[in-house]
């Protein structure tokens, strides 16, 4: 962490005054935090559980002048070996309530999606059975705009509460969000999402759930789900599909250490056991040289890289 030695214990001290102790954990392996199952040590790993305390770890950190990065389910981050300087806000483990009124579903940022959408097929609500295999947070899917199999987060968000840079919180509907493939004004302006409230519609549960195990079955035999990844590794480029370049390229199963193009799913970077995110970076690198080498397109990385 930035800092000399007495800024950091004095950050340190306000943070586990604002979460409690145990929901402060410092050297936190972040590895054990993201679905590629790599990333080095963040200096420190804070577990808000209300939107005062995600508000107020913010403003300690701001004001130690310490970085601070907002962790979903880590499931589209590549986190460098080296680990994180400054403070990780780690959402999915606390932040999770839910409430429901109607035919809206509200969830705090840190929700699985995929308890949202097993929650709305229980209630009969239809719209989120796209998300039923996505495994990030609400957070990070609204920031992204996930989606899958013709549906997305754009679809079915009604608005979210963020909390803004300068401190300051703001409801924001779905139309002022600038949703886009992979895109939003969350990401441009650096909002933190609090809760995001869903419109769903009344369905019928047997059918819901028919569409969800059906989707389930399509994930299962395309992707390789027994392997960590972050999912796509590439962006859909416009007019190709970058699964579809890659195998083309002959570039299934290339491999740097522990890292690889997986020989199920061209379009998924895995990790066959002890992979770097060096590794990652390398088999990367070389997906995006050769692929424009053939073909004059160059792939752009939807994964996230942290730092
Ligand atoms: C096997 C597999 C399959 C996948 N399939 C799909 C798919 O079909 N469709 C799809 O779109 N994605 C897919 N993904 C990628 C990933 O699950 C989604 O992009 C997901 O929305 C990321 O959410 P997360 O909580 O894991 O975010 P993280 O990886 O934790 O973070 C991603 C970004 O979101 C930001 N963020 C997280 N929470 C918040 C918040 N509360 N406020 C502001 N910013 C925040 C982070 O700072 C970071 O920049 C897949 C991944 C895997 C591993």
């Amino acid at each position: 962490m930035t800092g000399d030695g007495r800024e950091r214990t004095e950050l340190i001290w306000r943070l586990r005054q604002i979460v409690g102790e145990d929901n402060v954990s410092l050297d936190e392996p972040l590895s054990e935090h993201t679905t590629f199952e790599i990333g080095g040590p963040a200096d420190a790993y804070v577990v808000p559980e209300t939107s005062d305390e995600v508000r107020d770890v913010v403003a300690a950190c701001r004001e130690a002048e310490v970085p601070f990065f907002v962790l979903g389910n880590g499931s589209d981050l590549l986190v460098s070996d080296d680990g994180y300087r400054g403070v990780i806000i780690g959402l999915a483990d606390g932040f999770t309530n839910v409430s429901i009124e109607g035919t809206e579903i509200t969830c705090q940022a840190g929700v699985s999606l995929r308890e949202a959408s097993e929650m709305a097929c229980e209630l009969g609500l239809t719209g989120l059975e796209f998300a039923c295999g996505i495994p990030g947070t609400i957070g990070g899917a609204c920031f992204m705009n996930a989606g899958a199999y013709d549906g997305c987060i754009a679809d079915v968000l009604k608005c979210v509460r963020v909390l803004r840079p300068d401190g300051t919180q703001e409801t924001i509907g779905v139309d002022d969000l600038a949703l886009g493939y992979r895109a939003s004004r969350i990401r441009d302006e650096g909002l933190v999402v609090l809760t995001a409230t869903f419109a769903l519609r009344k369905g019928d549960p047997d059918a819901i759930r028919a569409r969800m195990d059906d989707l389930t079955h399509k994930r299962e035999s395309k992707q390789p789900l027994d392997k960590p990844s972050a999912g796509s590794t590439f962006k859909r480029p416009e007019g190709y599909f970058a699964g579809k370049l890659i195998m083309d390229a002959g570039l299934q199963g290339y491999q740097v250490g522990g890292a690889a193009v997986s020989k199920k799913h061209a379009g998924f970077v895995v990790n066959l056991g002890g992979a770097t995110a060096a590794d990652v970076h390398a088999v990367i690198e070389h997906v995006q040289d050769e692929v424009e080498r053939q073909f004059g397109v160059r792939l752009e990385p939807e994964v996230r890289f942290l730092p």
